[in-house]
């Protein structure tokens, strides 16, 4: 397949284009490298897919672009599949003098990649990152797809949009788009803003770690590789319109606390406020996505977050030894 993946150099796109070029297929990522987090992370995360391809029969271009003035009919040129994974996230930012940054990345580069993505004759599927934020604060659980979205943050609202946008386009054009809601995803490269980063990263760095609210908010916590199975057979499959991607269990932070104790990353937390914006549980009906691409969830909570320690050791122990070489250097 030729597959373009949009935010190739972020957590979710960075997995989904190692795992398209590992399985032989020609990727072509377009990122613009935003500053939300360290782009050293997203440097390394284009250097290890760009080693995996390397070693497979895939291939990877890359284009440092921003969707918003990315040649796009050129770079969808004959492609099969879009991944749409570009994006601006974070509740708590999109509040306040922030929200042109998500209506520009979330929304406009959204309608300008349909826009592209309607003149391609070749394109089977065009599947788009949504978020479980569009629910806002739900009153029934697991949730399903039917319930009136009532996003409670900024960022909620623009990924809305940006979904409404696929679903217009699709009744419109006829143009096959597929919207995947997920919940809460983590595993080895998640960004550094989000919980179980911050998390690990205070077990084995010794950061501080400051939980907001009780503890006892809940989340259906999502891995990675499964969120990429879901990319793929979304695309691959007869299925279009929206579909809810959980990890099929709904945990607590302080359980999360517990499991990390049991893995040998145990984290003291700082109690803090709850952040507005914040959702307090979120848990999905994955029936939709299982009836229509055969998604399942694989991968527990406890091997997830022992991947993420692991990884994380490897990066304090890397970089340690990069501090050690520096006089040397010099
Ligand atoms: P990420 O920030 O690691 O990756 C997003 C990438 O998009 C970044 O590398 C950024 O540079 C790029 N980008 C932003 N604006 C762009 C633009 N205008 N043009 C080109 N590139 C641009 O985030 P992630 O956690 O990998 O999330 C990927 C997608 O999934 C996002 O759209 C996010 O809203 C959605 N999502 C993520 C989660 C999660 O738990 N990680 C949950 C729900 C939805």
């Amino acid at each position: 397949m030729r597959a373009v993946v949009t935010g190739a150099a972020g957590f979710v796109g960075s997995h989904l284009s190692e795992r398209l070029v590992r399985d032989g297929h020609h990727v072509v990522g377009i990122d613009a490298l935003t500053d939300y987090y360290d782009v050293r992370r997203k440097e390394a995360n284009l250097a290890a897919v760009h080693a995996t391809a390397a070693e497979s029969g895939g291939t990877f271009r890359f284009h440092a672009e921003d969707l918003n003035s990315a040649p796009l009919k050129e770079r969808l040129d004959c492609a099969d599949c879009v991944f749409h994974l570009a994006g601006q996230p974070g509740v708590r930012r999109s509040w306040g003098s922030d929200f042109t940054v998500y209506t520009r990345a979330n929304i406009d580069a959204t309608q300008a990649l349909l826009e592209a993505a309607r003149e391609v004759p070749t394109l089977r599927k065009l599947v788009y990152a949504s978020s479980s934020s569009v629910y806002g604060d739900s009153q029934a659980y697991p949730t399903t797809e039917t319930l009136r979205p009532q996003p409670v943050s900024p960022y909620g609202v623009t990924k809305l949009a940006g979904e409404h946008l696929c679903e217009l386009y699709r009744r419109a054009f006829g143009l096959p788009t597929a919207s995947l809601r997920f919940f809460t995803v983590y595993g080895p490269r998640q960004r550094p803003d989000m919980a179980f980063r911050r998390l690990v990263m205070a077990a084995v760095r010794g950061t501080g770690f400051q939980l907001f609210g009780d503890g006892e908010q809940t989340r259906d916590f999502t891995y990675v590789a499964d969120v990429v199975e879901a990319l793929i057979g979304a695309a691959v499959a007869e299925f279009t319109g929206v579909a809810n991607i959980g990890g099929a269990h709904r945990v607590s932070m302080n359980q999360v606390l517990r499991v990390l104790a049991a893995v040998g990353a145990p984290v003291i937390p700082v109690p803090g406020p709850r952040q507005p914006g914040d959702v307090h549980d979120t848990g999905a009906d994955i029936t939709v996505a299982r009836e229509g691409f055969g998604y399942a969830p694989k991968v527990s909570l406890r091997e997830g977050l022992a991947a993420m320690v692991a990884e994380e050791r490897r990066l304090a122990a890397l970089e340690a030894l990069e501090a050690a070489a520096e006089p040397v250097a010099r």
